[in-house]
C-alpha cells in the first residue's frame, strides 16, 4: 500500500515556502492508518517496550494506537502549560526564539523502556527536547518513529547521534 499518496501537502502554510505535510488524509483513511500503525510497530514487535512516549498533538494519535497494539502504556510530551500535575520541563530552539515541552515528573521510572513517537522530523528540535525529558526521568530509549522524516533538515541525524535508531515510513524533500 503507497502510504506516502496518502499524504496531503499544502504550499506555503503555515508561512510561505513551508510544505506542510498534512497526515490527517492518511489518517482519515482506514487502511492507510492501519498500515501506518503495522508499519511503525513492525520493528518493535519483538522489543520489550513499556511505554509509548507521544508528542503533542499528531504524535498521541500514533502512540495511542501503537501503544495498543505492542501491548503497553502510553505517555504524553505536551507542550507548555497543559499538564495538570508536576512537569519537568525542556526549552528548546524553534527558528525564532524558543519552545517547551513537559511530561509529568512521575509519567516515567528510572529503567522503562520507551519508544518516542511523532508524526513528522523536520530540525528534530522537538523529538530532541523529548528525548532529554525522556533521559532525564530515567528512561531508555529504544527508538524514535515517525510518520514522516524531511531529511534535508537533519533532524533524524541528530537524534541517531544521540545514540537512538531512528524509524521513519517515508521520506520527503525539501522544507
Ligand atoms: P521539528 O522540531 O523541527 O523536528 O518539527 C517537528 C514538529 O513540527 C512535528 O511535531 C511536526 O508535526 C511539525 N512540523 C514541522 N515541519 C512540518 C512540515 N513541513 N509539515 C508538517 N508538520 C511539520
Amino acid at each position: 500500500m503507497d502510504l506516502k499518496s496518502l499524504v496531503r501537502t499544502i504550499p506555503d502554510y503555515p508561512k510561505p515556502g513551508i510544505m506542510f505535510r498534512d497526515v490527517t488524509t492518511l489518517m482519515a483513511d482506514a487502511q492507510g492508518f492501519k498500515a501506518t500503525i503495522a508499519r511503525l510497530c513492525e520493528p518493535y514487535r519483538t522489543e520489550p517496550v513499556d511505554l509509548v512516549a507521544g508528542i503533542e498533538a499528531r504524535g498521541f494519535i500514533l502512540a495511542g494506537a501503537m501503544a495498543d497494539r505492542l501491548g503497553c502504556g502510553f505517555v504524553p510530551v505536551r507542550k507548555k502549560g497543559k499538564l495538570p500535575w508536576k512537569t519537568i520541563q525542556q526549552e528548546y530552539a524553534l527558528e525564532y526564539g524558543t519552545d517547551t515541552v513537559e511530561m509529568h515528573v512521575d509519567a516515567l521510572s528510572h529503567g522503562k523502556r520507551v519508544l518516542l513517537v511523532d508524526d513528522l522530523i523536520a530540525t528534530g528540535g522537538t523529538a530532541g527536547a523529548a528525548v532529554k525529558l525522556i533521559r532525564r526521568l530515567g528512561g531508555e530509549i529504544l527508538g524514535a518513529a515517525f510518520i514522516v522524516d524531511l531529511p534535508e533538515l537533519g533532524g533524524a541525524k541528530l537524534i541517531e547521534a544521540e545514540g537512538i535508531k531512528v524509524h521513519a515510513l517515508m521520506a520527503f524533500e525539501g522544507h
